[in-house]
């Protein structure tokens, strides 16, 4: 689970993360008063409009813009929400904005031989050492994926220890490393102390400040401030069920309409961009379908893993979320049956056959319909699906994975 940005810099706040303050606005009448409101409060007439969307980039997609008045402010708000945010995380066709983020701007101090002071500040589960670890670069902003391309030795890590934690000396060392001068050790290690308590804490899969800055030096603060302005967190799906505060945070909205729908019924889903819907019980077997189809030429619109139990209801409804995406021009069916009984799934396919509409009012499949299923109660399942033929006038029976691929590629042409 992901949340928006404004959200992100409360729970950063919540643990004492020094971030600027932020108001929510959801239209363009708003954008004027909230823009004298937040200047007001921050006692300077730098305000950052920020489009709140699960997803990054959106400085160089210019859905991050730095304003000094009502005017420019309203300018702003006005192209966020009325258009898509089109960024390199988002896809071409992009993401619509209903929501914009209007927080006190800050200036980044200067960087002596150029640039501004940027840093990257990440903790996340590091697969190869089993272990959390703390990610940082001075070279953050908006370029980081390409420096972590370019110049991997940018990229600080730092292993977690899976019962201590971020260690002091660690948090330390890696300020020193990023190049941290006098007072902004102290500030820059307490964050992240305050980032990596915060990822355990909430169960996070993702915890990232990109960037975290410098204000430059002021007479109360000569060595300047250390501060978030930027707030991105996922969450471990398996572990919300302990968080009401992040549960509460959920977006239906940003998520996509088909995944939310598969996730009501227990399906996995999730919408890739080919042309052949693949409806498949486990998640390792949906992964084999999808590559043997790819390796006979054709694209998997989805993968779909219906479960080990999935009910006839489920069945139903796994056929009408993978034939309302448009681009499916036909429907592989790979079902191994061990806990999941193949008469269920050919049900399932016949009563989601039946109810089926077409955009021409008709109802049943039209789209070629290739099954292939192996395992418990296989001949009833077969003899289920043999005897509904007028129902399934489409239908291919596949001998096995091979054969199911190649006949449902050569079907969708
Ligand atoms: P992202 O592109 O989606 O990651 O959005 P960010 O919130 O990280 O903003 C992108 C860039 O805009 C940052 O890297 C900064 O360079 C700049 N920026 C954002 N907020 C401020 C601000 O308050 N003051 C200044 N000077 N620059 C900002
Ligand atoms: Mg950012």
């Amino acid at each position: 689970m992901k949340i928006h940005e404004y959200q992100g810099r409360q729970l950063l706040a919540s643990f004492g993360i020094p971030v600027p303050a932020g108001t929510l606005v959801e239209s363009i009448e708003q954008a004027a008063t909230t823009y004298k409101q937040v200047a007001a409060e921050s006692g300077s007439d730098l305000v950052v409009v920020k489009a709140q969307v699960h997803a990054g980039g959106r400085g160089k997609a210019g859905f991050v813009k730095l304003v000094r008045s009502a005017e420019e402010a309203e300018k702003a708000a006005r192209f966020m929400l009325t258009n898509r945010m089109v960024s390199v995380q988002t896809g071409p066709e992009g993401l619509e904005v209903t929501k914009l983020l209007f927080a006190a701007g800050v200036d980044i101090a200067d960087r002596s031989g150029g640039g501004k002071e940027e840093f990257y500040l990440a903790v996340t589960t590091d697969r190869a050492t089993r272990r959390n670890i703390l990610i940082a670069s001075r070279q953050g902003g908006v370029d980081i994926e390409q420096v972590a391309h370019d110049t991997p030795e940018a990229i600080i890590k730092e292993p977690l220890h899976p019962l201590m934690g971020l260690q002091p000396h660690q948090a330390r060392r890696v300020a020193f490393d990023l190049g941290f001068k006098g007072s902004q050790i102290n500030q820059a290690a307490k964050i992240m102390a305050a980032l990596a308590k915060l990822f355990e804490a909430k169960d996070c899969t993702l915890a990232e400040i990109n960037p975290l800055i410098i204000t430059p030096g002021t007479a109360t603060h000569p060595d300047g401030q250390v501060l978030a302005i930027d707030a991105k967190f996922s969450f471990d799906d398996n572990a919300t069920f302990r968080h009401k505060d992040i549960q509460a945070m959920f977006d239906p909205t940003e998520e996509n309409p088909a995944e939310l729908r598969a996730q009501r019924f227990g399906l996995s889903y999730i919408a890739l961009d080919g042309n052949i819907g693949c409806l498949v019980n486990g998640a390792g077997l949906a992964m084999a379908t999808m590559d043997i189809v790819k390796l006979h030429g054709g694209s998997p619109a989805n993968f779909l893993d219906v479960g080990g139990s999935a009910t006839e209801e489920a069945v139903t409804e796994a056929f009408s979320i993978i034939l309302s995406d448009h681009n499916v021009k036909g429907v592989m069916v790979n079902i191994f049956g061990g806990i999941m009984r193949c008469d269920v799934i050919a049900a399932g396919i016949i009563n989601a056959a039946t109810k089926h509409k077409n955009p021409d009012g008709s109802t049943g499949f039209k789209v070629p319909l290739v099954v292939r299923l192996e395992g418990t109660n296989v001949d009833a399942g077969r003899k289920l699906l043999a005897d509904a033929k007028s129902s399934l006038p489409t239908l291919q029976p596949a001998t096995d994975l091979t054969d199911a691929a190649m006949k449902v590629c050569k079907a969708v042409g």
